[in-house]
């Protein structure tokens, strides 16, 4: 038989070492997978509070003060206003990770991995290769498919592989709610790329309009990107089926293509509620309650499974 091995740090344990869904753990590794770390989900839920508060602002600064920004400084307020999503949740998270601490290093890692894999790879393969621009509005089937199969798949797939390639086999990835925050990270990077995209080919936004899409797009990639990274958390420490990772990337895909087709819908016709037209607030609001929703979820998850963990681990003792 083969050596018995801690499936976080690969040291041998002994054959009477703590258990989990099949896999066995050292001492440490045990205590830890099992933390509820608050403060990662402080900063989850707060960051989405954080992020319409943003929006908030910087419409009610844009009514009182009315700059008259052209050309390159418009470019420039619209590039810092695409940057700021990812500083609000790193903020949060920095602030909350103080007790329990991230190595911070590997969360910015991760970060910057999902926006060049944006960079090098999402955008030009849906810009240039899929041109989904050109086929998807033909049909709102079409549109719908396509925004699943094509866009949720390909953006889904990328920031999975963020996570999944670089910190996943380590042993600093120890804890279940590990997966959802280096999730977030990748989505967050993989969004902010998207939104220097944006600002760039837009040459300069509407800043009261360009804030709202900003901050959508960071909401909901980094929502679908944590859910991709709870099934990678639950199959780190679990034996689960081999069809578990994909169907979190196919799960968090058709979430991603929902909410993109959506929010064309809400944002177009302005819920029927204006008599037509573009209004990108109901687009905010969807927002934001998935992204609430989804981290809502997974915390209940992972707090669940580490109550039933610690349970079950007191009644063998
Ligand atoms: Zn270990």
């Amino acid at each position: 038989m083969s050596e018995i091995i801690c499936c976080v740090c690969h040291q041998p344990v002994g054959p009477e070492a703590k258990r989990l869904g099949g896999r066995a753990y050292c001492e440490r590794h045990y205590a830890k997978v099992t933390q509820d770390r608050p403060g990662a989900w402080r900063a989850g839920l707060g960051h989405i509070l954080g992020q319409v508060a943003f929006v908030l602002l910087v419409v009610v600064l844009v009514s009182l003060f009315k700059p008259t920004l052209t050309g390159w400084s418009l470019v420039a307020a619209g590039l810092v206003l695409a940057l700021i999503p990812a500083l609000i949740w790193l903020i949060f998270f920095y602030q909350q990770d103080r007790l329990e601490p991230e190595p911070k290093g590997y969360v910015l890692s991760v970060f910057i991995l999902g926006a060049l894999l944006a960079q090098a790879v999402g955008i030009p393969l849906l810009e240039d290769v899929f041109d989904v621009r050109h086929w998807l509005p033909i049909h709102p089937w079409v549109n719908l498919l396509g925004s699943i199969l094509v866009i949720g798949f390909t953006q889904e797939f990328l920031k999975y592989a963020a996570v999944r390639y670089s910190i996943y086999p380590s042993a600093e990835f120890d804890e279940r709610v590990d997966g959802v925050v280096y999730g977030t990270a990748a989505g967050l990077g993989y969004a902010t790329m998207l939104n220097v995209h944006y600002v760039v080919a837009s040459g300069g936004v509407n800043l009261q309009v360009g804030v709202i899409r900003i901050v959508v797009t960071a909401l909901a990639q980094a929502s679908f990107a944590g859910l991709s990274g709870y099934f990678l958390g639950r199959a780190k420490f679990e034996d689960e089926p081999v069809w578990w990772l994909p169907s979190g990337v196919a799960l968090a895909a058709i979430l991603n293509g929902l909410f993109t087709y959506l929010r064309g819908e809400l944002t177009t016709t302005g819920l029927g509620l204006t008599g037509g037209g573009f209004n990108p607030w109901p687009g905010l609001i969807l927002a934001a309650v998935v992204a609430g929703a989804t981290f809502g979820a997974l915390f209940y998850l992972i707090r669940r499974a580490n109550r039933l963990t610690l349970a079950m681990s007191e009644s063998q003792t």
